[in-house]
Formats: structure tokens, C-alpha cells, sequence
């Protein structure tokens, strides 16, 4: 399984949709993880937000980035995910990256940078994602990679 590098500006626009994702994803997340059900999920060129929260650009952007890691290999993408957690923590420190680069484009206060990115910490080191990074190590790898491209 290979991330894709292509840019997503040629592509349609995610479809948004208030349902669960697909049955299997649904389960394996629930079984693996500990969901607050708050959560959002991508699945091919749909994003899945049962709890119809809010979905800011930046959020949009790291869905986006998860579509274009699947490719055409949705399924194989998800089983992968599951499974694998040095997979899913190099999936989702790119996805995290790319949301918080998103953000800072259009912030120029740092105090709200910072907040942004101790609250990215937060989530990739929770049980949402099976703990798989300590939140400091997760803020210091997405400001790193911000500045990267
Ligand atoms: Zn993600």
C-alpha cells in the first residue's frame, strides 16, 4: 500500500453525507478504537459525519488527503488501517499535517497556531487512534512536517 502524492485540486469535491460509513469500517473502528462519536470518517470520495458536527476547511482538507491515500484500494486501505498501527500513524501524520498547514494558511495569530496544534496533539495521541503517539512527540512531527512542500 502506497500513499498516493497526487495533488487534489483536479479532483471533485468530497461529497458529504450525515450516515455511518459502511458497515465493516463502522464495526472494525468501534472494535478498535474508543469512539466518542464525534468522529468523521472517509471513505473513498464520501465523508461520513454521522453527528453532523461541523466541518471546517481544514478538516475537509485532512479527509481529502485520506481519499487520495486510498486511491482505488478503499477497502484495502481501511483493512490496513485497522491493522497496522505504524500504517495508520504514517496515514494519519500526514493527514493531520496537511489540515494543520491548511490552517495556518489562513491564521496568522500564533497563539491560535499553537492551540490548533496542541489540539491536533490531543486527538493523534487519544484512544480515538489506539494511542498510538505521545501527544508531544504527534505536535512536534505536524509542525515539523508544516513546514515541509
Ligand atoms: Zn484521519
Amino acid at each position: 500500500m502506497k500513499a498516493t502524492k497526487q495533488g487534489a485540486t483536479h479532483k471533485p469535491p468530497m461529497r458529504i453525507v450525515s450516515s455511518p460509513p459502511p458497515k465493516h469500517v463502522y464495526d472494525g473502528c468501534r472494535e478498535a478504537f474508543e469512539l466518542s462519536g464525534a468522529e468523521i470518517w472517509c471513505y473513498g470520495n464520501t465523508i461520513h459525519n454521522p453527528s453532523g458536527g461541523h466541518l471546517s476547511f481544514p478538516l475537509i482538507a485532512h479527509e481529502r488527503t485520506h481519499r487520495d491515500q486510498q486511491g482505488d484500494d478503499i477497502d484495502g486501505w481501511w483493512e490496513l488501517y485497522l491493522e497496522d498501527q505504524d500504517f495508520r500513524l504514517q496515514q494519519e501524520m500526514e493527514a493531520h499535517t496537511v489540515e494543520y498547514r491548511v490552517f495556518c494558511l489562513r491564521q496568522k495569530n500564533s497563539k491560535l497556531k499553537l492551540a490548533y496544534l496542541e489540539n491536533i496533539g490531543e486527538r493523534l495521541s487519544s484512544g480515538t487512534y489506539g494511542s498510538i503517539i505521545p501527544k508531544e512527540a504527534a505536535m512536534h512531527m505536524v509542525a515539523k512536517g508544516r513546514k515541509k512542500s
